[in-house]
């Protein structure tokens, strides 16, 4: 359970504690972080700030538990994944008032992003419950071939904050299931929801190792988790900078890295302009544009452009920015200053380099916080600004022209990531073949970038830097698996 604050701190709802070995260490010298709302600025929780020997302790416990796991047998750790899912769907409701209160998204897409969690633990159970070895041909008559899939081992998982509970959930409820013993540091921004995820999973009945939490700073914590000799593979979600330094830490270990992405989605001349800024008004403006697969590019042929942009700026118009808990709220404040200020310098750089802002473009006034940022529209983007070669990843439409089919791919692929892509326009074969062509993990047909099915293949194009491997569905748990080759005489008879 989440350890209560008491004495001069009691007004602070919860306390997130490093847990190793099923244990909250609450020592009085620990280190903590104070963790604010972005929508009030209020003290929602106090998180310990793990330490060298906390994260030792973590991987050793760990360790001791992987025969565990493994000895259960994928059926047992199916029923265990089925039970998780029971109880986050039993206490989504004040689980999902705490992450939108410590992340900033409404709470009605703090209710979805619970939902979907509690489907992919579901998922993950069906998954492993029908795990079968492979038995191979072999060219020596009298031996056997099987392949199996085994843990890894001890999982180290790094997670951030912009889906506190779904991206933790691919990385856990895949890796429990697979058989891997877990150590996770969630993001310092959001522990609460991590808290609520780890003492679900303790509930439900697996072993107590099964997952350790050393909360606290990326460049601490995180640097020492990922490069420490015990783990034997890594799982991590965040920013392509992060992510590098992640895979040099754990160079020559088994790695899932799903990193950011500069979508493009094109939109072609022949499409209904208001249902396709319809659907363009979720992929810029859901979470308040901080979504890995958010459409951040919108490329659109020259005669649809100026109709397209009014459309976009009148759905914008309907934006209620507000309170994440007001239920008239349709979207809440960034989640944190460096994003403002990332979103900041992209627009003033589009602006200097001749990009016209339509609409928004400002921090909101009258808000508790300076996290409030007007929904935002702009045009004119091009290839030399900022915007284009960078994740902004907050709520803006960025739209550029393009002249023929040809150029709308040729700017889609130019830039270094490549997660999602959207083609938008009522010819299925036209899209399709403009699919082929562009360089992105995911591309969605009549559909913008963001769409996403959590069961399908998840990640960064071969060549670019948006990450390695694929999340989603059993995708994720041959990514948390290895395979073992073992070879016997045949039995004889
Ligand atoms: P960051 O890369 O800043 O942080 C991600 C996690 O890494 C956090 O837990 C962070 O800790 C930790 N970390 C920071 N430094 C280190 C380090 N040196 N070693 C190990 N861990 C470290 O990303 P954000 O949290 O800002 O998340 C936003 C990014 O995540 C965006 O780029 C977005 O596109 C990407 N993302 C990708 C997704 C995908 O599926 N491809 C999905 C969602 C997001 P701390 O607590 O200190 O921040």
């Amino acid at each position: 359970m989440t350890a209560q604050v008491t004495g001069e701190e009691a007004h602070v709802t919860s306390y997130v504690p490093v847990t190793v070995g099923g244990t909250a260490l609450v020592e009085d010298d620990r280190a903590s972080m104070e963790v604010r709302s972005p929508a009030t600025g209020e003290l929602v929780a106090r998180c310990a700030v793990a330490e060298e020997r906390d994260v030792d302790a973590a991987i050793a416990a760990a360790q001791g538990e992987v025969a565990t796991l493994t000895g259960m047998g994928p059926r047992q750790r199916g029923k265990l994944l089925f039970a998780v899912a029971d109880r986050l769907e039993a206490e989504a409701e004040p689980i999902a008032s705490d992450l939108s209160a410590e992340q900033g998204k409404p709470l009605t897409e703090a209710r979805g992003e619970v939902a979907v969690a509690v489907e992919m633990w579901r998922d993950a159970a069906e998954l492993v419950r029908h795990l079968t070895d492979e038995l191979l041909p072999s060219d020596v008559p009298d031996r056997e071939i099987r392949v199996s899939r085994r843990p890894h081992g001890v999982l180290a998982v790094i997670t951030p904050w912009n889906f506190p509970a779904t991206i933790p959930t691919e990385y856990l409820a895949a890796g429990l299931a697979a058989g891997n013993a877990i150590v996770w540091k969630p993001s310092e921004l959001t522990p609460v929801t991590a808290e609520h995820l780890r003492r679900c999973i303790a509930e439900a009945g697996f072993p107590p190792a099964s997952v350790n939490v050393v909360p606290g700073p990326g460049g601490s914590v995180g640097a020492t988790l990922t490069s420490h000799p015990g783990i034997d593979a890594v799982g991590f979600t965040g920013s392509p900078q992060t992510g590098h330094a992640v895979a040099r830490a754990a160079a020559g270990r088994p790695q899932l890295l799903e990193l950011g992405g500069n979508n493009a989605t094109i939109v072609l001349e022949d499409v209904d302009v208001e249902a396709a800024a319809e659907q363009l008004h979720p992929a810029c403006f859901a979470n308040a544009g901080q979504i890995c697969s958010s459409t951040e590019r919108i490329i659109v042929r020259r005669e649809l452009h100026d109709d397209l942009v009014d459309a976009l700026a009148a759905v914008t118009d309907r934006i209620r920015l507000g309170a994440p808990d007001d239920p008239e709220t349709t979207m809440g404040p960034l989640n944190n200053r460096p994003t403002l200020e990332k979103v900041e310098r992209h627009l003033a750089d589009a602006t200097d380099h001749g990009a016209r802002i339509v609409t928004g473009g400002r921090r909101a006034e009258g808000f508790p916080t300076e996290l409030y940022f007007e929904p935002t529209v702009v045009t004119g983007l091009t290839p030399q600004m900022l915007a284009f070669r960078e994740e902004t990843f907050g709520p803006v439409a960025f739209v550029t022209a393009c002249d023929d089919d040809e150029q709308a791919v040729e700017l889609a692929n130019d830039h270094d990531l490549g997660l999602i892509s959207g083609v938008m326009t009522d010819d299925p074969q036209r899209g399709r073949r403009l699919a082929e062509r562009i360089e992105a993990g995911i591309v969605n047909v009549g559909d913008p970038a963001t769409v996403w099915q959590p069961h399908t293949p998840f990640g960064g194009a071969s060549g670019r830097r948006s990450g390695v491997g694929r999340l989603g569905g059993r995708y994720t748990i041959e990514a948390l698996t290895q395979l073992r080759t073992i070879v016997t005489p045949r039995p004889s008879g």
